[in-house]
């Protein structure tokens, strides 16, 4: 495990881990290096991978309260910081879901679990047959997922559109010829072993389950020829490369992304929840293609397995901002996606700004709850006003 202030990046974390030895990683992600880590997992967000659900291995806040309190959880609170380090949760309430996605109190340090590196590791690309190969997918990836052969965070499916926007600049080739394609769905996985001859049949396994559903099955390992291991998202390497999607809506396109904001580029996420079910993915993307219709606009859908029964989605809108015809069809575009994503009961994971008006309001009880939390631990409302929607 990690003890990790704010400004501990992804970056900065795996230099570190890296002169350590390696033999513990955080799982990588596709967002920018040089974001915060404890900000990325008090957000809820996701690595891929066994330890991919950062904030469920996020445990012993040392937390700022605006009443000039510190307030520290787990087992630290009694004192007893060498145990405080191994177990999340001592007895009594486990008030940290407090400070996530909230303004409670600000965090000024917490715990992390880092996942053991595995001496074998594989990525394994599929492309999934069209018509219906989706709906044959699905109870394959799921097996995979419930027989314990890949741990649930290990799955991402992407949409053509999404698997291009992330091969732009250094691959930007690559990404134009896999658009001249039909649109297609991808799926990716990772599988870690602690044995040759385990990693050997857990890829003969997964392999021989894939091709049934798949029109191309590719395996790569993370090593090079003479067997040293490569810097790849097996160990926990982000390369920060796919933030490049921010700029699909550039006419003109760095090699390597730089600042999204300055550099003018259009983007916004929405994170439904859905259920593992074809019928619920091909929903998604008729919402996303009826609603991203604007040549202006360059719409992706990707998705992560929680569990073998729901998807995290990720539907992002590119643009450029120094378009204002493609701005408003930007707006407009995302207020009616998220209409259509409520009415079909796709609940989000994560918000945005622009999501919190457009929330569905809770019930009375939870929010006359929420602000007498927020009341006891900011009475003068001076975090972040407004940042859960009131
Ligand atoms: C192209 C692209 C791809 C991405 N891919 C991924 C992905 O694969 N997985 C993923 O999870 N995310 C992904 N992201 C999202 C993004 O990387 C994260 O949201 C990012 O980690 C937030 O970093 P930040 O340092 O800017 O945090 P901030 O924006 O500064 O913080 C995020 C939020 O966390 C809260 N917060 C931050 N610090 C504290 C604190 N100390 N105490 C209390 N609350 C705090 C605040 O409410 C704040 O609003 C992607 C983003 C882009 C642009």
């Amino acid at each position: 495990m990690v003890r990790i202030e704010p400004g501990v990046t992804f970056k900065s974390l795996q230099q570190r881990l890296k002169k350590e030895g390696l033999s513990y990683h955080l799982p990588a992600f596709g967002g920018p290096v040089d974001a915060s880590v404890l900000a990325n997992a008090l957000e809820r967000g996701e690595g891929i991978g066994a330890y991919g659900d950062r904030f469920g291995l996020l445990w012993d806040f040392d937390v700022a309260l605006a009443t000039g309190e510190r307030l520290r959880t787990g087992h630290a609170r009694i004192g007893l910081t060498e145990i405080s380090r191994l177990h999340a949760r001592p007895a009594g309430p486990l008030i940290e879901g407090l400070f996530s996605q909230s303004n409670f109190g600000i965090v000024l340090s917490a715990t992390i679990a880092l996942q053991p590196t595995l001496p074998y590791a594989c990525a394994i690309m599929a492309e999934i047959k069209e018509n219906d190969g989706l709906e044959r997918a699905v109870p394959v990836l799921r097996r995979l997922i419930t027989s314990g052969l890949i741990a649930p965070q290990s799955l991402v499916l992407w949409d053509s559109a999404k698997q291009a926007s992330s091969l732009l600049g250094r691959y930007a080739k690559e990404a134009e010829s896999l658009l001249a394609k039909p649109k297609q769905w991808g799926a990716s996985l990772l599988a870690f072993a602690p044995h040759p001859d385990l990693m050997r049949l857990t890829q003969e396994i997964i392999h021989a389950e894939l091709v049934l559903v798949s029109n191309c099955v590719h395996i790569q390992d993370d090593r090079d020829e003479v067997g040293h291991r490569q810097e790849t998202i097996m160990t926990g390497f982000s390369d920060g490369n796919n933030a490049m999607s921010g700029y699909w809506g550039k006419k003109h396109r760095p090699q390597t992304p730089g600042n999204m904001d300055t550099d003018r580029c259009g983007f916004v996420w929405l994170c439904p929840v859905i259920p593992f079910e074809a019928k619920d993915i091909c929903n998604l993307e008729k919402i996303l293609t009826e609603e991203s219709q604007s040549e202006n606009l360059f719409a992706a859908l990707g998705m992560q397995a929680i569990s073998s029964r729901a998807l995290h989605c990720f539907v992002s809108l590119a643009w450029d901002r120094d378009d204002p015809l493609a701005e408003a069809d930007a707006l407009s575009a995302h207020a009616n996606i998220s209409k259509r994503l409520k009415a079909e009961g796709y609940s989000p994971y994560r918000l945005g700004l622009l999501d919190l008006e457009l929330a569905t309001k809770p019930t009375e009880t939870w929010t006359s709850v929420r602000r007498r939390l927020k009341n006891a631990l900011d009475p003068q409302g001076i975090l972040s006003p407004g940042r859960m929607g009131d």
